[in-house]
């Protein structure tokens, strides 16, 4: 049998760490924890693990601190467990490099689903994309014609609607933030009202989604940004 992911859990709550742990280990994955942010990045460097999860409240050390630190020599995965309504919290750890993040209470499918995700980002980075469309349901993406077709049928998007809709296909999974998007499209010095993303987000969910108040491709995390639905 093939050996799964070592995953480094960062987490002081003992009953969420060993929720998580048990969790990772049924999908036989390895999982090692430490309550401390400090050991967290001595074990960070020592198994260079597949994937970090981390929680952003450790007694020792900020959590966004243990991001900073491993983003300066690795990219590794990681995930950071959030509280509910920490939107500002959440935003600030993905700018900081932070993969995606989970809110917790933690529940088990949601969690492998996320951390499949972000360990195939974690193997994928670096390397070329072999294929070039992005298909997920009935959306698919053709990324070397610039073409975007909605069950079959061509859907004509504006430049900056296919840029928005390109930049959140190469990431689907992961929760992208308005500033991260908004960078990318109109450029670092773009003011960071995020209206503009907004207005033409409608406009695409309009164009792409049977139901834009209900869609199925690209998810709104409220106060964070938008997730586009994972590649199948
Ligand atoms: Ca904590």
């Amino acid at each position: 049998m093939q050996t799964k992911a070592t995953v480094l859990i960062i987490e002081d709550e003992e009953n969420i760490a060993d929720f998580i742990a048990t969790s990772l280990k049924a999908q036989e994955y390895k999982a090692v924890s430490t309550r401390l942010g400090k050991e967290g990045l001595a074990l960070a460097a020592s198994l260079c693990p597949d994937l970090i999860l981390l929680d952003l409240g450790l007694p020792d050390l900020d959590g966004m601190e243990v991001i900073r630190k491993v983003r300066e020599w690795s990219g590794m995965p990681i995930i950071v467990l959030s509280a509910r309504n920490q939107e500002k919290e959440k935003v600030e750890a993905l700018d900081l490099g932070a993969d995606d993040y989970i809110t917790k209470p933690v529940g088990s499918p949601e969690l492998m689903a996320r951390i499949r995700t972000a360990l195939r980002h974690g193997a994928a980075s670096g390397q070329t994309k072999a294929e070039n469309v992005f298909i997920t349901g009935g959306l698919q993406l053709d990324f070397g014609k610039r073409a975007v077709r909605v069950n079959g049928e061509e859907v004509h998007l504006t430049q900056v609607e296919y840029k928005i809709v390109a930049f959140l296909a190469a990431n689907a999974g992961r929760v992208v933030t308005y500033d991260a998007i908004i960078s990318h499209v109109w450029g670092p010095y773009m003011d960071d009202n995020n209206r503009i993303l907004r207005v033409n987000m409608a406009n695409i969910r309009r164009k792409l989604e049977q139901n834009p108040a209900e869609p199925r491709y690209i998810h709104t995390e409220i106060g964070v940004g938008y997730r586009m639905a994972e590649e199948e």
